[in-house]
């Protein structure tokens, strides 16, 4: 039942938040309409973000781990890149996933509307359909998972040779030397992918440090790793001045480097902007500061029958936090009592060597003027993370000193992103360094080194290489 509306349920974007909103609420059992503007399910992540750059991350590490292998006798000859295939695989990656969605959709009787919506009532969206035409659609409840997209800086003109991620992620040709403008998360990966491939790059980060926010200690250990990627790393730098020339792309830096320098690619990967400016939300009373629409534990906006959720409600900008505000909101939507009450998300750069961490980092604990034991277990222990020509690897736990609990974690090394979810679900659980040392870890696995730095924490000398 829709009562005179034309759905109990509007959902707008069909990314990671509107999707697990949209199918979660038609679980429930509401009667759900879900808008993008794309023809295909997934946003950002499945189609221009997570996934593509993560095929392309695999390849990348790959072939450099191949590379590693002749210091152990096994030598292979240089890569020869074919980019039409490597980009069809990046392609049937993402189209697998994104057809699992439409089919996942059609399921649970989602009905999925191609269009731009825009409010013109706290009840109803005008939608631009992808056909030329527009329609009204009226809703009980809204749920806007809108989005983000790339912060585009005034000093670069725009010139195809100037790409953000989504154009990178094209693959349009390898080139010679490249500008990464952005030392976060998504320059770094990018940064990874097209050296790999060959290209030269520099790196221009306006900050004094890359991943800021970030264990310190690790980002030492990834600089050092990552020296062979760059020929240059300007901190605290900015971008002056861009001159487009036949030969490449001229640019003038401001900081630590003056001296200009020619590019032949640039990647544009100085952060996101929520997609709040085209919704029309002041028709509807939705608040928005910075561009950010501010909501409650419930994903409630100020308008009672309207919620938020993922990029658009701000940092961090993360797939699986959207995923699990999409499900809050359509959950409360549905009329049960339930909120966002996550103590932590995790953040993971899959660069190589990837850096995951998750909570209280020793930094902010300093700062913030927190008690706290910090334990460290150096991969150089760990037989596994050897054998695996590793040892630069390091796990790092913060626990509280007032309570014992572990309130913070950060592992660098290979498949640091798939076992912090380790450290997450101990935070999540409130477990001490007993709790985690005493639990028996797989010999000899990665995995191990969280249990060996709970040891650590405990005081117990850990004896399993
Ligand atoms: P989005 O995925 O941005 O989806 C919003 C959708 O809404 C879009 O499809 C858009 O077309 C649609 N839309 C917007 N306005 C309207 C409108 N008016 N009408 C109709 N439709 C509209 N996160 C991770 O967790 N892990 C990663 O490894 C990771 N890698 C990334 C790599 C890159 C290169 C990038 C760019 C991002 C990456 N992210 C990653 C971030 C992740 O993609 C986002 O956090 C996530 O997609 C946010 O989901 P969302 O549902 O809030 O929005």
């Amino acid at each position: 039942p829709t009562g005179s509306n034309d759905c109990e349920l509007l959902v707008i974007g069909g990314g990671p938040g509107g999707y697990s909103a949209a199918f979660r609420a038609a679980d429930l059992g509401l009667n759900v309409i879900l808008i993008e503007r794309y023809p295909t399910l997934g946003g950002v992540c499945l189609n221009v973000g997570c996934i593509p750059s993560k095929a392309l991350l695999h390849v990348a590490a790959v072939s450099e781990e191949a590379e590693r292998l002749s210091a152990y006798g096994v030598t292979f000859a240089a890569p020869d890149i074919d980019l039409s295939k490597l980009r069809y695989f990046k392609s049937v990656t993402v189209g697998r996933l994104t057809d699992g969605l439409g089919q996942m959709a059609k399921m649970r009787k989602v009905d999925f509307v191609q269009g731009e919506a825009r409010f013109t009532a706290a009840d109803r969206v005008s939608v631009d359909l992808s056909n030329g035409l527009s329609r009204e659609i009226t809703f009980s409840k809204c749920i806007i998972a809108a989005g983000s997209s790339p912060v585009a800086l005034p000093v670069f003109p725009e010139d195809p040779r100037i790409v953000n991620s989504t154009g990178a992620l094209e693959l349009p040709s390898i080139p010679r030397r490249m500008l990464v403008v952005g030392g976060g998360i998504i320059g770094l990966e990018m940064a990874t992918v097209y050296s790999a491939l060959g290209a030269r790059v520099d790196l221009v980060e306006l900050f004094d440090k890359l991943l800021p926010g970030v264990d310190r200690d690790l980002v030492k250990i990834w600089q050092k790793r990552n020296a062979h990627r760059f020929d240059r790393v300007m901190l605290a730098t900015k971008v002056s001045e861009v001159g487009l020339t036949p030969d490449g792309l001229s640019v003038t830096f401001e900081g630590t480097e003056s001296a200009s320098q020619i590019y032949d690619m640039i990647l544009q990967a100085a952060g996101r902007k929520p997609n709040s400016g085209s919704l029309a939300l002041e028709a509807a009373g939705v608040r928005v500061e910075g561009g950010i629409i501010s909501v409650d534990r419930e994903m409630r906006t100020n308008v009672d029958n309207i919620f938020a959720v993922g990029d658009i409600v701000g940092q961090p900008m993360l797939a699986h936090k959207a995923v699990h505000q999409g499900h809050v909101a359509a959950e409360v939507a549905a009329g049960r009592k339930t909120g966002f009450d996550a103590k932590i998300v995790p953040s993971v750069a899959y660069t190589d060597p990837e850096i995951a961490w998750v909570g209280v980092t020793e930094d902010e604990a300093k700062a913030k003027g927190l008690a706290v034991e910090v334990s460290r277990f150096p991969w150089s222990a760990s037989g596994r993370a050897i054998a695996n020509g590793a040892d630069y690897g390091l796990t790092k736990l913060i626990f509280s000193k007032e309570s014992g609990r572990i309130v913070g974690g950060a592992i660098i090394g290979p498949a640091a992103g798939d076992i912090i979810g380790e450290v997450c679900l101990a935070i999540e659980m409130g477990a001490d360094a007993v709790d985690i040392g005493k639990t028996i870890h797989p010999h000899p696995t990665l995995g191990e080194t969280i249990g060996m730095a709970a040891e650590v924490a405990e005081g117990v000398c850990t004896d399993i290489p």
